[in-house]
């Protein structure tokens, strides 16, 4: 006789990227962003704009339309890019996780949806604990599969204590749902007995800024197509390649470029893979190095008549990498330099947005952004400004990374300085799409300069009108700036490239 209950399936996730120079994330910071608890999870995933990562809500739908199952939903928790999580609350978080995997009886799977980046205010590998406790509690013979963003670090425990570890293809990302779908899709494989996975695991000593893992081009990139090609070419023995580029600014031991390739059966297959992969990183990781557009050359092109319009990234205050969103030292410079046509997004200052709300559109105010500078980086400016528009910060993303996301961004205003338009905005998110301007109906299409505070995934969202030659980093200060010398390190194992010149790396011997 066949078994033929559905498979019960528990989700469990804690979604963080830490800067561990950021603020550290408290509870009330996940409650800004998800947590749920049980039915919630099920019913946000299946929303058709869910505000929650797309990968968990696509594993729900897959799951849905692949077959009968009997989800377990405890918890699932998610947080913008911040510094380490409070100790206290990944315990509440792990103590949840706990009791509801140990009441939820028999499990034939755990799904972890964790970003992979997080560290704790008291410890280092938070993931690795998360997934461990999946496997202690739902045992040896239950699968746990995990999906991690491509910025994750990877230790030992993460890639032991799992199944199968799915991560992100794309920089910018734009495959949440594709790598959601695919965790569902290879748990289905595993539960009908048709993959039984095995993992190879190297970590490289290199610990490049984000801005040299794209993945259109360049040494990353071309990992990445290397592993995807191979694994085409091993028709049906490798499940899954994934390839972490990590997040230098977490600043800990499990720092350092990835590779994870899980076989289906046999695990020389992927250590096979996984070693050509390594070997290919190495071979470049000199290239994992770029150099940034100096601040006041960025200025000089911004008054220059005749050109094509550009785009400039705020590269050191990405609030996506935990950046406080409201440094101004670009916005000062355009406005002083007499700048025209400029539109700049989008400072996370909640006090600035509710003056402007309070004025109304048409109204004069003397605007002072970063009223509340904390970092020696991060002065106040204050200026006269017009407000132009206001809006309640309720979007849903329409290009690339955030495409089909709801937004909950807060009280919204656009200000006019002189030729610049300032978008101020309420909850501290990078502006990766076009509503963050579209919403007060400026067209970007118009603009001369458009200056964004996001590190990679604007590109996805503003490629319509500014393919990859007109786009700039610019040498900005903050919490995720790309240079990464001016910084002290802690915690990442050295020597490491491009932290350190002399670095050498030898493959495992398996
Ligand atoms: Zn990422």
């Amino acid at each position: 006789m066949t078994d033929i209950a559905p498979p019960r399936v528990a989700i469990i996730g804690v979604w963080l990227e830490s800067n561990r120079q950021a603020p550290v994330a408290y509870e009330q910071d996940f409650k800004d962003f998800y947590q749920l608890e049980g039915a919630a999870i099920l019913e946000r995933s299946r929303e058709a704009n869910p505000s929650i990562m797309g990968e968990a809500a696509a594993f729900v739908k897959t799951m849905d339309a692949t077959g009968p199952w009997e989800p377990v939903p405890i918890l699932l928790a998610g947080c913008h890019p911040h510094g380490p999580i409070d100790g206290a609350l990944m315990d509440k978080y792990l103590a949840i996780c706990r009791k509801g995997l140990a009441e939820a009886g028999p499990l034939d799977a755990v799904y972890v949806a964790n970003h992979g980046a997080m560290i704790a205010t008291d410890r280092d590998d938070p993931d690795g604990e998360l997934i461990a406790l999946a496997r202690e509690i739902a045992g040896p013979k239950a699968r746990v599969v995990v999906t991690l963003d491509l910025h994750g670090n990877i230790s030992e425990r993460m890639v032991e204590q799992c199944d199968l570890i799915v991560g992100y293809r794309t920089n910018p990302h734009v495959d949440y749902v594709e790598r959601g779908e695919e965790a569902a899709l290879a748990l289905r494989l595993m539960l009908a007995g048709l993959a039984d996975p095995k993992s190879a695991f190297i970590r490289l000593p290199l610990t490049p800024a984000s801005v040299n893992l794209l993945t259109a081009s360049g040494p990353y990139g071309e990992m990445i197509d290397y592993g995807t090609r191979r694994r085409a070419e091993l028709a049906g023995d490798i499940l899954n390649v994934s390839l972490f580029g990590g997040f230098v600014f977490s600043d800990s031991e499990k720092n350092g470029v990835a590779i994870v390739v899980t076989a289906r059966r046999d695990v020389a297959r992927a250590q096979m893979l996984a070693r050509e992969i390594a070997e290919l990183g190495w071979n470049n990781h000199a290239r994992f190095r770029k150099k940034l557009t100096p601040l006041s050359d960025a200025v000089q092109l911004a008054l220059k008549s005749n050109r094509p319009p550009v785009i400039y990234s705020d590269s050191g205050d990405n609030p996506g990498g935990g950046g406080t969103g409201r440094t101004t030292e670009l916005l000062s410079a355009l406005v002083w330099a007499g700048a025209e046509n400029v539109l700049i997004g989008s400072f996370f200052d909640p006090p600035l947005a509710k003056m402007a709300h309070e004025a109304g559109v048409g109204a004069r105010i003397r605007a002072c952004f970063n009223s509340h500078a904390g970092l020696p980086c991060d002065a106040p400016f204050e200026v006269d400004a017009e407000v132009v528009g206001l809006h309640h910060g309720t979007i849903v993303g329409r290009l690339g990374y955030a495409q089909g996301r709801t937004m909950h961004l807060g009280p919204s205003a656009a200000l006019r300085i002189g030729g610049v338009t300032a978008i101020v905005i309420s909850d501290r998110m990078q502006t990766a799409d076009p509503m963050f301007f579209e919403m007060f109906g400026l067209d970007i299409g118009k603009a001369a300069t458009v200056v964004v505070k996001s590190r990679g995934h604007f590109r996805s969202g503003f490629i319509p009108w500014f393919p990859p030659q007109n786009v700039y980093e610019v040498d900005t200060e903050g919490l995720t700036s790309p240079v990464l010398e001016r910084r002290q390190w802690q915690r990442i194992p050295r020597p490491s490239y491009p932290l350190d010149e002399d670095v050498s790396w030898t493959p495992p011997e398996w």
